[in-house]
């Protein structure tokens, strides 16, 4: 896959650039995924912050998370597609939401965590890792 891959929000109001492969890919099926995403499961690339760079004007909601961390939430302000997530204890890595990508071959989940909260009627596929909570 060729580097950069553009990424915008669903207004095109804030527009970013991913400038290297995801560390990873994780299909999360928690039930507030459930709820952001509008639909089964979210699909969450973990990347580099350094790999990541965005324009535009974002807002940022945050609430904590199961593990004890917080988790923070950014988004378009105007049509309020989610563009990352990340935990302000570690701004190392941040969790982009990729459905947004003008190239969506890389969005193919290798982990499928929270699986004790999956709806029934979806199947795991084969060959992944899963976990019934977080990693
Ligand atoms: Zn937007
Ligand atoms: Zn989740």
């Amino acid at each position: 896959m060729e580097y950069p891959i553009e990424g915008a929000c669903q207004c095109g109001n804030v527009h970013y650039q991913l400038l290297a492969k995801p560390l990873m890919v994780v299909a999360c099926h928690c039930k507030e995924c459930q709820k952001l995403s509008t639909s089964a499961f979210s699909i969450t690339a973990i990347v580099k912050a350094e790999d990541v760079v965005f324009e535009g004007e974002m807002k940022e909601w945050r609430r904590p998370a199961e593990s004890g961390n917080i988790s923070g939430a950014m988004f378009c302000p105007t049509c309020g597609n989610r563009l990352y997530h990340f935990n302000p204890a570690d701004m190392s890595t941040l969790k982009l939401k990729p459905s947004n990508l003008s190239n969506t071959d890389l969005i193919q989940p290798t982990v499928h965590a929270w699986v004790s909260e999956k709806q029934d009627w979806y199947t795991i596929p084969e060959g992944v890792k899963t976990f019934d909570k977080q990693p």
